[in-house]
Protein backbone atom coordinates (compact mmCIF):
# COMPACT_ATOMS: atom_id res chain seq x y z
CA UNK A 1 0.00 0.00 0.00
CA UNK A 2 1.17 2.91 -0.98
CA UNK A 3 0.14 7.30 0.15
CA UNK A 4 -0.55 8.51 3.16
CA UNK A 5 0.61 5.26 5.06
CA UNK A 6 3.29 4.46 2.39
CA UNK A 7 6.13 4.21 4.23
CA UNK A 8 5.10 1.90 7.46
CA UNK A 9 3.29 -0.40 5.76
CA UNK A 10 5.95 -2.56 4.00
CA UNK A 11 7.13 -3.26 7.20
CA UNK A 12 4.52 -5.71 9.50
CA UNK A 13 5.00 -6.86 13.23
CA UNK A 14 7.87 -5.93 15.61
CA UNK A 15 10.85 -6.30 13.51
CA UNK A 16 11.70 -3.01 12.96
CA UNK A 17 10.84 -2.05 16.55
CA UNK A 18 14.20 -1.31 18.53
CA UNK A 19 13.21 -1.05 22.41
CA UNK A 20 10.02 -2.27 23.93
CA UNK A 21 9.20 -0.61 27.59
CA UNK A 22 6.10 -1.90 29.59
CA UNK A 23 4.28 0.51 31.84
CA UNK A 24 3.06 -1.10 35.03
CA UNK A 25 0.82 -0.41 37.97
CA UNK A 26 -0.20 -2.24 41.09
CA UNK A 27 -3.58 -0.22 41.00
CA UNK A 28 -5.70 1.85 38.57
CA UNK A 29 -5.98 5.47 38.52
CA UNK A 30 -2.26 5.86 40.07
CA UNK A 31 -0.91 7.23 36.58
CA UNK A 32 -0.40 4.93 34.24
CA UNK A 33 -1.24 5.88 30.98
CA UNK A 34 -0.37 9.34 31.74
CA UNK A 35 3.01 8.17 32.10
CA UNK A 36 3.22 5.94 28.80
CA UNK A 37 1.77 9.25 27.48
CA UNK A 38 4.35 11.85 28.67
CA UNK A 39 7.13 9.11 28.19
CA UNK A 40 5.60 9.18 24.16
CA UNK A 41 5.74 12.80 23.90
CA UNK A 42 9.27 13.14 25.35
CA UNK A 43 10.73 10.63 23.54
CA UNK A 44 9.42 12.18 19.76
CA UNK A 45 10.96 15.62 21.92
CA UNK A 46 14.31 13.78 21.93
CA UNK A 47 14.00 13.41 17.80
CA UNK A 48 12.44 9.65 18.54
CA UNK A 49 10.05 7.74 16.61
CA UNK A 50 7.53 6.23 19.19
CA UNK A 51 4.53 3.61 19.00
CA UNK A 52 2.27 3.07 22.02
CA UNK A 53 0.13 -0.04 22.63
CA UNK A 54 -2.59 0.62 24.40
CA UNK A 55 -3.58 -3.20 25.93
CA UNK A 56 -5.29 -1.79 28.47
CA UNK A 57 -8.41 -3.19 27.23
CA UNK A 58 -11.07 -2.45 29.59
CA UNK A 59 -10.00 1.27 30.11
CA UNK A 60 -8.01 2.39 26.81
CA UNK A 61 -7.34 6.11 27.63
CA UNK A 62 -4.27 6.96 25.53
CA UNK A 63 -6.41 7.94 22.30
CA UNK A 64 -8.76 9.94 24.18
CA UNK A 65 -5.15 11.88 25.74
CA UNK A 66 -3.47 11.89 22.49
CA UNK A 67 -7.23 13.61 21.06
CA UNK A 68 -7.49 10.70 18.23
CA UNK A 69 -10.50 8.80 20.06
CA UNK A 70 -13.05 8.35 16.81
CA UNK A 71 -9.91 7.83 14.07
CA UNK A 72 -10.46 4.81 12.32
CA UNK A 73 -7.64 2.04 11.78
CA UNK A 74 -7.03 1.07 7.91
CA UNK A 75 -6.12 -2.28 6.63
CA UNK A 76 -2.95 -3.10 4.45
CA UNK A 77 -1.48 -6.08 3.11
CA UNK A 78 1.07 -6.53 5.81
CA UNK A 79 -2.03 -5.74 8.94
CA UNK A 80 -3.28 -2.88 10.23
CA UNK A 81 -1.69 0.61 10.63
CA UNK A 82 -1.78 2.55 13.66
CA UNK A 83 -3.60 5.67 14.34
CA UNK A 84 -0.91 8.30 13.79
CA UNK A 85 -0.64 11.10 16.35
CA UNK A 86 1.33 13.57 14.23
CA UNK A 87 1.70 14.77 10.48
CA UNK A 88 5.45 13.64 10.84
CA UNK A 89 4.03 10.12 11.96
CA UNK A 90 6.75 10.18 15.04
CA UNK A 91 3.87 8.86 17.29
CA UNK A 92 2.31 5.70 16.17
CA UNK A 93 -0.77 4.40 18.44
CA UNK A 94 -2.78 1.22 18.69
CA UNK A 95 -5.82 0.60 20.71
CA UNK A 96 -9.21 -1.55 21.20
CA UNK A 97 -10.43 1.97 21.56
CA UNK A 98 -10.21 2.41 17.65
CA UNK A 99 -11.81 -1.18 16.83
CA UNK A 100 -15.27 -0.29 18.89
CA UNK A 101 -18.38 0.99 17.51
CA UNK A 102 -19.07 3.38 19.99
CA UNK A 103 -16.10 5.25 22.43
CA UNK A 104 -18.21 4.50 25.47
CA UNK A 105 -18.56 0.81 24.53
CA UNK A 106 -17.64 -1.19 27.51
CA UNK A 107 -15.39 -4.22 26.67
CA UNK A 108 -16.74 -7.21 27.86
CA UNK A 109 -14.84 -9.73 27.09
CA UNK A 110 -12.95 -12.96 28.73
CA UNK A 111 -9.87 -14.03 28.81
CA UNK A 112 -9.05 -15.85 25.47
CA UNK A 113 -10.90 -13.06 23.98
CA UNK A 114 -8.71 -10.45 25.48
CA UNK A 115 -5.60 -12.88 24.41
CA UNK A 116 -6.62 -13.60 21.09
CA UNK A 117 -6.47 -9.57 20.24
CA UNK A 118 -3.26 -9.33 22.21
CA UNK A 119 -1.26 -11.57 20.03
CA UNK A 120 -3.07 -9.86 17.12
CA UNK A 121 -1.46 -6.44 18.14
CA UNK A 122 1.39 -7.56 18.35
CA UNK A 123 1.23 -9.66 14.81
CA UNK A 124 -0.75 -8.10 12.98
CA UNK A 125 0.26 -4.07 13.26
CA UNK A 126 2.24 -2.43 10.39
CA UNK A 127 4.80 -0.39 13.33
CA UNK A 128 7.35 -0.10 10.77
CA UNK A 129 10.42 1.17 12.10
CA UNK A 130 10.57 2.28 15.71
CA UNK A 131 13.05 3.29 18.14
CA UNK A 132 10.45 2.48 21.09
CA UNK A 133 7.25 1.13 21.66
CA UNK A 134 5.94 1.85 24.81
CA UNK A 135 3.08 -0.40 26.04
CA UNK A 136 0.56 0.64 28.23
CA UNK A 137 -0.98 -2.48 30.43
CA UNK A 138 -4.36 -2.84 32.55
CA UNK A 139 -3.51 -2.20 36.02
CA UNK A 140 -2.30 -5.47 38.17
CA UNK A 141 -0.72 -9.57 37.09
CA UNK A 142 -3.59 -10.03 34.81
CA UNK A 143 -4.14 -12.23 32.15
CA UNK A 144 -3.44 -9.59 29.71
CA UNK A 145 -0.14 -8.88 31.16
CA UNK A 146 0.85 -13.13 30.84
CA UNK A 147 -0.66 -12.63 27.06
CA UNK A 148 1.78 -9.02 26.04
CA UNK A 149 4.57 -11.38 27.75
CA UNK A 150 3.96 -14.23 25.82
CA UNK A 151 3.65 -12.61 23.03
CA UNK A 152 6.12 -9.77 22.79
CA UNK A 153 9.32 -11.66 24.42
CA UNK A 154 10.07 -13.35 20.97
CA UNK A 155 10.82 -10.25 19.56
CA UNK A 156 13.18 -8.31 22.13
CA UNK A 157 14.59 -8.23 25.20
CA UNK A 158 11.57 -5.92 27.17
CA UNK A 159 11.68 -3.83 29.77
CA UNK A 160 9.63 -2.54 32.59
CA UNK A 161 8.86 0.80 34.01
CA UNK A 162 6.88 0.72 37.45
CA UNK A 163 4.35 3.63 38.03
CA UNK A 164 3.09 3.97 42.18
CA UNK A 165 2.10 6.80 44.16
CA UNK A 166 3.55 7.06 47.25
CA UNK A 167 0.96 5.59 49.49
CA UNK A 168 1.24 2.43 51.24
CA UNK A 169 -1.51 1.15 49.60
CA UNK A 170 0.00 1.70 46.23
CA UNK A 171 3.49 0.64 47.39
CA UNK A 172 2.27 -2.77 48.71
CA UNK A 173 0.36 -3.35 45.55
CA UNK A 174 3.35 -2.39 43.32
CA UNK A 175 5.31 -5.01 45.42
CA UNK A 176 3.25 -7.38 44.22
CA UNK A 177 3.83 -6.51 40.49
CA UNK A 178 7.56 -6.62 41.12
CA UNK A 179 7.29 -10.21 42.19
CA UNK A 180 5.14 -10.74 39.06
CA UNK A 181 8.17 -9.47 37.13
CA UNK A 182 11.14 -11.78 38.78
CA UNK A 183 8.77 -14.65 38.52
CA UNK A 184 8.45 -13.81 34.84
CA UNK A 185 11.61 -12.76 34.38
CA UNK A 186 11.27 -9.07 33.08
CA UNK A 187 13.82 -6.67 33.66
CA UNK A 188 12.59 -3.78 35.92
CA UNK A 189 14.08 -0.61 34.37
CA UNK A 190 12.82 1.33 37.06
CA UNK A 191 10.18 2.83 39.77
CA UNK A 192 8.37 6.11 39.00
CA UNK A 193 6.65 7.42 42.10
CA UNK A 194 3.45 9.82 40.71
CA UNK A 195 1.41 12.82 42.48
CA UNK A 196 4.05 12.61 44.98
CA UNK A 197 3.48 16.09 45.73
CA UNK A 198 1.21 19.18 45.17
CA UNK A 199 3.23 22.46 44.64
CA UNK A 200 0.35 25.42 45.24
CA UNK A 201 0.83 27.40 41.72
CA UNK A 202 0.12 30.71 43.79
CA UNK A 203 3.29 30.48 47.11
CA UNK A 204 4.77 27.40 45.70
CA UNK A 205 4.58 25.98 49.14
CA UNK A 206 4.84 21.77 48.40
CA UNK A 207 2.55 19.55 50.05
CA UNK A 208 2.98 15.82 50.19
CA UNK A 209 -1.10 15.22 49.74
CA UNK A 210 -0.30 11.06 49.78
CA UNK A 211 2.41 10.91 52.00
CA UNK A 212 5.95 11.39 50.06
CA UNK A 213 8.65 8.88 49.43
CA UNK A 214 7.27 5.27 49.34
CA UNK A 215 8.19 4.99 45.58
CA UNK A 216 11.45 5.61 46.16
CA UNK A 217 11.65 3.26 49.21
CA UNK A 218 10.26 0.36 47.47
CA UNK A 219 12.86 0.77 44.79
CA UNK A 220 15.63 0.74 47.35
CA UNK A 221 14.26 -2.13 48.92
CA UNK A 222 13.41 -4.49 45.72
CA UNK A 223 16.99 -3.03 44.03
CA UNK A 224 15.45 -1.44 41.67
CA UNK A 225 16.52 1.63 40.18
CA UNK A 226 14.42 4.71 41.54
CA UNK A 227 13.50 6.77 38.48
CA UNK A 228 12.08 10.06 39.95
CA UNK A 229 8.94 11.40 41.34
CA UNK A 230 6.24 13.48 39.02
CA UNK A 231 4.14 16.08 41.49
CA UNK A 232 0.51 16.89 40.91
CA UNK A 233 -0.52 19.26 38.28
CA UNK A 234 -3.50 20.54 37.24
CA UNK A 235 -2.37 21.80 34.41
CA UNK A 236 -1.04 18.32 33.56
CA UNK A 237 -4.39 17.41 34.23
CA UNK A 238 -5.97 19.49 31.81
CA UNK A 239 -3.31 18.89 28.94
CA UNK A 240 -3.89 15.09 29.35
CA UNK A 241 -7.95 16.39 28.99
CA UNK A 242 -7.85 18.78 26.26
CA UNK A 243 -4.93 16.83 24.13
CA UNK A 244 -2.07 19.42 24.36
CA UNK A 245 1.74 18.82 24.69
CA UNK A 246 2.43 19.33 28.61
CA UNK A 247 6.01 19.04 28.07
CA UNK A 248 6.26 21.84 25.35
CA UNK A 249 3.46 24.32 26.86
CA UNK A 250 4.69 23.85 30.53
CA UNK A 251 8.43 23.80 30.65
CA UNK A 252 8.29 25.75 34.07
CA UNK A 253 5.84 22.64 35.73
CA UNK A 254 7.02 20.99 38.75
CA UNK A 255 6.34 18.13 37.01
CA UNK A 256 8.58 18.91 33.55
CA UNK A 257 12.07 17.88 34.90
CA UNK A 258 10.64 14.43 35.93
CA UNK A 259 8.86 13.43 32.68
CA UNK A 260 11.55 14.95 30.10
P1 LIG B 1 -4.07 4.94 35.25
O1 LIG B 1 -3.65 4.74 33.83
O2 LIG B 1 -3.05 4.43 36.23
O3 LIG B 1 -5.45 4.42 35.54
P2 LIG B 1 -4.25 7.75 34.53
O4 LIG B 1 -2.96 7.98 33.85
O5 LIG B 1 -5.48 7.57 33.69
O6 LIG B 1 -4.14 6.53 35.55
O7 LIG B 1 -4.43 8.96 35.56
C1 LIG B 1 -5.63 9.15 36.32
C2 LIG B 1 -5.98 10.64 36.31
O8 LIG B 1 -5.00 11.35 37.05
C3 LIG B 1 -6.02 11.25 34.92
O9 LIG B 1 -7.09 12.14 34.87
C4 LIG B 1 -4.69 12.01 34.81
O10 LIG B 1 -4.81 13.14 33.99
C5 LIG B 1 -4.44 12.40 36.25
N1 LIG B 1 -3.01 12.50 36.58
C6 LIG B 1 -2.11 11.49 36.58
N2 LIG B 1 -0.90 11.91 37.02
C7 LIG B 1 -1.04 13.24 37.29
C8 LIG B 1 -0.15 14.28 37.77
N3 LIG B 1 1.13 14.02 38.08
N4 LIG B 1 -0.64 15.54 37.90
C9 LIG B 1 -1.93 15.79 37.62
N5 LIG B 1 -2.82 14.88 37.18
C10 LIG B 1 -2.39 13.61 37.00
Amino acid sequence: MQGQHGKYSECGNLAGVRHIILILSGKGGVGKSTISTELALALRHAGKKVGILDVDLCGPSIPRMLQVQGRAVHQCDSGWVPVFVDQEQSIALMSVGFLLEKPDEAVVWRGPKKNALIKQFVSDVAWGELDYLVVDTPPGTSDEHIATLEALRPYKPLGALVVTTPQAVSVGDVRRELTFCRKTGLQVMGVVENMSSFVCPHCAECTNVFSRGGGEELARHAGVPFLGSVPLDPELTRSLEEGRDFIQEFPKSPAFPALI
